[in-house]
């Protein structure tokens, strides 16, 4: 990107070199209100005179002027008022709604203070009560009725300039299902991380809600309801919407228009992604960048165990979006490592809630059939675990307390050092917690979670930091990186690219703690790094579109990066009066 012109609220900013320190001068045509009710170009009390009096904006502030820093201090001491999370989630949204730049610079000043507040596990609560908090509507609404105008709808977004679009029809939301359009508060929520954790500018962000109706009764019936009062529409009316949509995005904004799916049911999300991966820029989240994360905790772990993955058996409790693209996406590890497909498919095991899956049993979905093997078949999993003797189970199935101090004992006994992934969120679904994988194997466990726990200090005085396989480790990175190259599909290969990378990144300190991912706090540094790691590949395998190519990819993704520091508005020959210039030695 040329460091001469950025778009900006549809408005031309002039970059300029002043001093040591790189300023963006912004120039734009609104004037008075509609300044300082934007919240990408508000910033409150901290407009100087000069642009108090250029923007027509003089009288409608209080006369004090106030820098960031202050009003940083400020907003921290009326979250600090808040009573409960919900009521942070609400403050911090009408932040977001009055002033973006102070939005970001308060998450990234303590990204894991702000992180369960933004989104897991508040955004869940904050989609439950969507109809109460809603405020002021943020993203694009498009509804099943809207077909065959999504392309004029699009027009009126006031962005030109969409980099990543993040996509939801609300049926599965986390782990609560079917919330029908109050799914919204996920993309908003997802892509605010974009920004917060990747350095994306937000303005080109667009978070969307495909509303096709809910199945969800206690919605149809709540008169504080936002969305569409009927029963979901599937079939063919809806696979239209979604090829019309997916279109409409890439003819408005470019082939190389990131978009992420989330929290789409199981029988659409697998559908959905094979059937445009390889037309589109896109991805689901729920399945490929969960796979991403958790793949690279198990390579940390391997930096552990020095073993190679194809030494492993892996058995999953569940069989769903989560285990299906880690399962996928570990075999495609295995196979780096020189086993074949069909050698590294039988390394992988999974029970679901009808049981093991086996070879002739019922209930089995394309996507299981692959994981299907020639055994007898097994109702529990404890007994699975005694007869396959895996070296790693994965708990994706949401049953809480599935790994049984039975479960983790027998594992201990089988492994050295028994890997332990207990992923179900929230908390209160996890498989196991990190105190019990811990005491249960006398601190040999390997342990990762979904949700964070707290450090878990032995007998032995060793204090051990469970890791958290957070899927914000990698979607910022990831969208970072495709859309720095401009690359027009996401192949797997990127998601795997994305995970070496950040199990490389977790040093020989972190291991011996127990951690399997760097710290939640290095998550720019982490984005930037995994960013870089998916350029070099693009343009090793002639995927990326943007010539030429970036020599320093580094840099290059920092100068693209968005800054939480305001812009200074541009004054142009203007002669100020004596007054008002002397006014601005009381700034703070
Ligand atoms: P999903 O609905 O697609 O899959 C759930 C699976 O669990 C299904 O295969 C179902 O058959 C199985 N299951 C249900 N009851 C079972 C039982 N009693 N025994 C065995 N299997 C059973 O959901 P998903 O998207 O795969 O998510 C599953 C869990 O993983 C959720 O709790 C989610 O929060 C978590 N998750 C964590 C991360 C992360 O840590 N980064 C990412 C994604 C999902």
């Amino acid at each position: 990107m040329s460091h001469g012109f950025v778009r900006r609220e549809s408005v031309e900013t002039e970059m300029h070199r002043s001093g040591e320190k790189e300023k963006t001068l912004v120039y734009t045509k609104k004037r008075g209100y509609d300044v300082t009710r934007n919240p990408l170009l508000n910033k409150g009390m901290a407009f100087s005179m000069e642009e108090r009096l250029q923007l027509g904006i003089h009288g409608l502030l209080p006369p004090c002027f106030i820098s960031q820093d202050i009003q940083l201090l400020r907003v921290l001491k009326n979250y600090d008022m808040r009573k409960d999370d919900l009521d942070r989630y609400v403050f911090l949204m009408g932040l977001q709604d009055c002033n973006e730049k102070l939005f970001y610079r308060l998450i990234t000043s303590d990204v894991e203070r702000f992180m369960p507040i933004i989104y897991t596990p508040t955004v869940g609560l904050a989609c439950q009560q969507y109809g109460l908090i809603f405020r002021k509507p943020r993203g694009l609404f498009i509804t099943i009725h809207d077909q065959g105008h999504i392309a004029s709808i699009l027009q009126n977004w006031p962005e030109k300039d969409i980099k990543a679009v993040c996509v939801t029809d609300g049926e599965r939301i986390l782990g609560l299902g079917d919330l029908g359009c109050h799914g919204m508060g996920i993309p908003v929520g997802k892509l605010a991380l974009y920004t917060a954790c990747g350095g994306m500018p937000p303005q080109q962000c667009l978070p969307v809600m495909l509303d096709v109706g809910t199945d969800n009764e206690a919605l149809l019936n709540d008169p504080l309801y936002i969305g569409l009062r009927h029963k979901r529409v599937r079939g063919p009316a809806y696979d239209a919407l979604l090829d019309e949509f997916m279109k409409a995005i890439s003819d408005r904004y470019g082939m190389d228009c990131l978009i992420q799916f989330e929290d789409f049911a199981n029988i659409n999300a697998f559908r959905l992604l094979s059937k445009y991966r390889n037309k589109y820029c896109t991805f689901n989240d729920d399945i490929q960048g969960t796979a991403a994360v958790a793949v690279a905790g198990l390579l940390a772990a391997l930096r552990i165990t020095k073993t190679k993955l194809c030494n492993h058996t892996i058995l999953f409790q569940g069989a769903g979006e989560a285990a299906m693209g880690i399962a996928e996406l570990i075999t495609m590890a295995m196979e780096k490592e020189g086993l074949s497909k069909e050698e590294s498919l039988k390394k992988i095991w999974m029970v679901d809630s009808k049981g093991l899956i086996v070879k002739g049993r019922d209930h089995l979905t394309h996507e299981k059939e692959r994981f299907a093997h020639e055994h007898s078949q097994m109702k529990k999993l404890e007994d699975a675990v005694k007869e396959l003797k895996p070296t790693a189970i994965i708990g994706v199935a949401a049953v809480a307390g599935a790994f049984s101090e039975q479960i983790i004992r027998d594992m201990a006994s089988l492994n050295e050092r028994p890997i332990i992934f207990a992923l179900s969120n929230p908390t209160s679904k996890a498989e196991c917690t990190a105190e019990q994988c811990y005491s249960f194997t006398e601190g040999r466990g390997i342990f990762a979670s979904g949700s964070p726990f707290d450090p878990v200090t032995l007998p032995d005085g060793r204090t051990l930091y469970p890791g958290q396989g957070n899927n914000s480790y990698i979607f910022p990175g990831v969208g970072l990186g495709v859309t720095g190259c401009a690359l027009k599909h996401i192949t797997e290969a990127i998601f795997l690219t994305a995970a070496e990378a950040l199990a490389l990144l977790v040093t020989e300190k972190d291991l011996a703690e127990g951690r399997l991912y760097p710290p939640l706090s290095s998550i720019r540094d982490v984005s930037v790094k995994l960013a870089v790691k998916i350029m070099e590949y693009a343009y090793e395998h002639n995927l990326a579109t943007l010539h030429p190519e970036p020599v320093d990819k580094e840099a290059y993704i920092r100068s693209i990066s968005y800054n939480t520091d305001y812009d200074e508005f541009a004054v142009e020959s203007y002669r100020w009066p004596e007054d008002c210039m002397a006014m601005q030695s009381c700034k703070l």
